[in-house]
């Protein structure tokens, strides 16, 4: 691991501000990514801002009905919290179906939005590899690219977005607020949070330089069967190859979201005016898979069918 100097924040804005004037400075929040690739050296922080002081670390409902998740609030928090459970249940199953116990105790909202790829050839600096080192190539085209993504991709990039929850918050359409080292905020919705990889896969969400999550916003709940399917190698303690997130009404459109498929949580909202036949057979109707990860198409609709199937059952 290469050396940095570290200082602890204690609000965010003075967090944001630290990382403004420190080139080469990311922030840490549980660092279950982060410190994995430091010991790996393809993250190089030169000095790192602790943000877990901050205080933003609770759950508070919003004038609008919804709920606004401080950027600190851990994953196993969030998931057990009470009108998590009641009101998102799709978020609460998300999460508990990511990692281990352990690791959820330590992730983070905010950490957890922004963690990293699990292609294997990012993780391997003797392999080139475009997101790591821009401009270097990309062994997985003609590698092992079984877990890779199938839609979203570019001729530059194939690697898909690990998160469980970020399906579920896209399902839920909700929004990622933040602040800059100039003290200014904003929210962004979460549609457009994560890049697609284009020409730049390097790039991946819309936070600019040194700009910090302080929260999540869900909006008020929407009524449904909530559901999240993760389908994966081992039963537990593995990333997904495909995952669906859902919120199926009985009568009326679904909302879809699929995970381990794209380089961010993917949705067609286009579809969702669709019946259900449609909706599973268009949301990949544009996939360019691999020969090795076709699989993962007819896997995902047929998790879908399946889920909306026994939703309306
Ligand atoms: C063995 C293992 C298995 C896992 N399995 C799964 C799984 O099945 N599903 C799943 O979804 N995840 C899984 N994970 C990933 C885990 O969920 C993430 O590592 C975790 O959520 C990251 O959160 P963190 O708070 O530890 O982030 P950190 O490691 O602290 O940070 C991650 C990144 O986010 C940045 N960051 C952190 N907070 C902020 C903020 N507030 N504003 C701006 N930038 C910020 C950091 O600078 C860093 O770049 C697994 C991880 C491991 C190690
Ligand atoms: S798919 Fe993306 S992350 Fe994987 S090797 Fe290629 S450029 Fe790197």
């Amino acid at each position: 691991m290469k050396a940095f100097t570290y200082e602890r924040a204690t609000t965010a804005a003075e967090a944001a501000a630290a990382i403004a004037r420190t080139p080469g400075a990311k922030f840490i929040a549980g660092g279950t990514n982060l410190l994995d690739l430091m010991k790996l050296e393809i993250e190089t922080p030169t000095h790192l801002v602790d943000v877990n002081r901050v205080g933003l670390d609770q759950i508070e409902e919003t004038p609008e009905g919804g709920l606004r998740v401080g950027a600190l609030v851990r994953n196993t928090d969030l998931a057990a919290h009470p009108r998590v459970r009641r009101d998102y249940g799709v978020l609460t199953r998300a999460l508990v179906a990511g990692a281990s116990g352990q690791l959820r105790n330590k992730a983070t909202t905010g950490g957890n939005l922004l963690q990293r790829t699990r292609c294997p050839y990012f993780y391997d600096t003797a392999k080139p590899c475009n997101k790591r080192k821009p401009g270097s190539g990309c062994a997985a085209l003609g590698g092992f690219n079984r877990g890779l993504a199938v839609i979203g991709t570019s001729e530059a990039c194939i690697a898909q977005h690990p998160s469980d929850m970020a399906v579920a918050m896209r399902v839920l359409d909700a929004g990622v607020e933040t602040v800059k080292g100039d003290g200014s905020t904003r929210t962004i919705a979460i549609a457009d949070f994560h890049k697609l990889p284009g020409n730049t896969p390097h790039i991946e969400s819309a936070l600019e330089p040194g700009e910090m999550i302080t929260a999540v916003t869900l909006p008020p709940p929407v009524a449904g069967t909530h559901v999240y399917q993760k389908v994966r190698d081992r039963s537990s303690y593995a990333f997904a190859l495909v995952s669906v997130a859902a919120i199926v009404p009985q009568n009326g459109p679904a909302r879809i979201a699929l995970g381990g498929v794209a380089p961010k949580p993917w949705r067609v909202e286009a579809l969702e005016n669709g019946d259900d036949a449609a909706l599973t057979k268009g949301i990949l109707a544009n996939a360019r898979p691999t020969t090795q990860n076709a699989f993962k198409v007819p896997l995902a609709q047929r998790t879908i069918s399946h889920i909306l199937a026994e939703a309306r059952s």
